[in-house]
């Protein structure tokens, strides 16, 4: 078999062992209470599952660098392919979503932050005629948190991660406390710029009220997108939100914006482990794998 072709059947194989039991987990999602920092750990939560994953994939992908090509495997290629197929659909799932993302129709939402690379605010021509500007201001305000932190990029990308966990419960439920903790922050950030909670709520009614608001639980359940809303979560969620933006600010609100570099410096650790598990699997690779597939090398 070629190397290049064994690669991606042990990464789908391996992968989807290592991401289907921690997907299952119940134990990793939270639902949190605070603002940016259950944003931030609600973020590692959805992560968390698909780390060994990635780890993994580098490690074969250091086993590739060493190995010769092709390979002959006494299993034969037919029983190798059939034991990834079932992680080999629950991915082409996943990229048939996430690519629909990319093709689907611009969003109906009457205001949200799209665009994966530049992040842009759809506002309806209807509600910046209607709204006070007091209003608009804040609607506008909760929207450009959505384009700095590029979350329209991020809620695709946790999407993708979600998808790869399919079909188990637990992962849909770290997606969504994500999403909801997402509203929850980038509603404070707005008000760390000034604007009232009570403005803001006031934008929230007036726009589910407009009544084009697309409810995420209502959605159905092949319906993915990378819209940062300002209305996009269920009825309930909504009025929990409504009535926190009507308490006085948390302590959080007011302070300085998070540090940007956080993201930066957890890029680069999993970068270095990613490197490490590659310069790992270049070295050891072939002594791990030989005597689990039980293969001979041949030229
Ligand atoms: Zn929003």
């Amino acid at each position: 078999m070629e190397r290049e072709t064994l690669l991606t059947l042990l990464l789908i194989l391996f992968g989807g062992l290592a991401l289907q039991p921690l997907a299952a987990l119940r134990s990793w999602p939270g639902h949190e209470n605070v603002t940016r920092a259950g944003e931030s750990r609600a973020w590692l939560r959805l992560w968390l599952p698909v780390i060994p994953t990635l780890v993994i994939g580098a490690w074969l992908c250091g086993w590739a660098l060493q190995a010769p090509d092709p390979v002959r495997l006494p299993l034969g290629r037919t029983v190798i392919a059939l034991a990834c197929m079932p992680f080999a659909l629950v991915a082409l799932r996943a990229l048939l979503r996430a690519i629909w993302v990319l093709l689907r129709e611009p969003t109906d939402l009457p205001v949200c932050t799209v665009g994966l690379l530049r992040p842009r605010i759809i506002f309806s021509p209807f509600l910046a005629r209607n709204l006070e500007t007091r209003l608009l201001r804040a609607a506008w305000e909760h929207e450009l948190a959505h384009a700095r932190h590029h979350d329209p990029l991020r809620i695709w990308l946790a999407q993708i991660a979600t998808d790869l966990q399919w079909p188990w419960p637990p992962a849909g439920r770290r997606f969504a406390a994500w999403l909801e903790t997402l509203e929850w922050a980038r509603d404070d950030e707005a008000r760390s710029r000034g604007v009232a909670g009570t403005d803001l709520a006031s934008a929230l009614v007036a726009v589910a009220r407009h009544g084009a608001s697309v409810a995420r639980n209502g959605a159905s359940r092949w319906e993915a997108t990378s819209d940062a809303p300002l209305v996009g979560a269920g009825t309930q969620s909504l009025e929990a939100r409504i009535s926190r933006l009507l308490l006085p600010p948390s302590n959080e609100v007011g302070m300085p914006p998070p540090d940007r570099h956080g993201g930066i410096t957890t890029a680069m650790v999993l970068a270095g482990i990613a490197l490490a598990a590659c310069a790992l699997g270049a070295m050891d690779g072939s002594a791990v794998l030989s005597p689990f597939l039980a293969w001979t090398w041949a030229v």
